[in-house]
């Protein structure tokens, strides 16, 4: 059991969800191969407590349970799980400060993803 980051978090990353995990299992990929990774955060399940208090921080809503990943976002579970196979490449990153979503945004993003539930 383990909790997964979507594609809902690409580009967005403001890393709300890192300051609260208490057991700083959020990470940032750091390595070259940005084809496989693209620009989000991922959660090592292997680390994972499985506590949940990431999920309410998101402002962009992309974090779900394995158990209630999308169908849209099946893939998003396994590529969760490479981040355990990188330790070199990767690191829990800094918080920034970045504004929060308007509801319109968060909207734009789910339907950019195809994701309408
Ligand atoms: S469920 Fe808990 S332990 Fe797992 S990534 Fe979220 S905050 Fe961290
Ligand atoms: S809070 Fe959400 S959007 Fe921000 S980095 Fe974490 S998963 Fe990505």
């Amino acid at each position: 059991m383990a909790w997964v980051i979507t594609k809902l978090c690409i580009d967005c990353v403001d890393q709300s969800c890192v300051e609260v995990c208490p057991v700083d299992c959020i990470y940032e990929y750091t390595g070259d191969d940005k084809a496989s990774f693209p620009n989000q955060l991922f959660v090592d399940p292997e680390e994972c407590i499985n506590c949940g208090v990431c999920e309410p921080e998101c402002p962009w809503e992309a974090i779900f349970e394995d158990e209630q990943v999308p169908d849209v976002f099946q893939s998003d579970t396994p590529l969760n799980a490479r981040i355990v196979d990188v330790a070199d490449d990767r690191k829990v990153p800094e918080k920034e400060d970045k504004p929060r979503p308007t509801p319109e945004q968060i909207e734009s993003n789910k339907e950019k993803w195809g994701f309408t539930g």
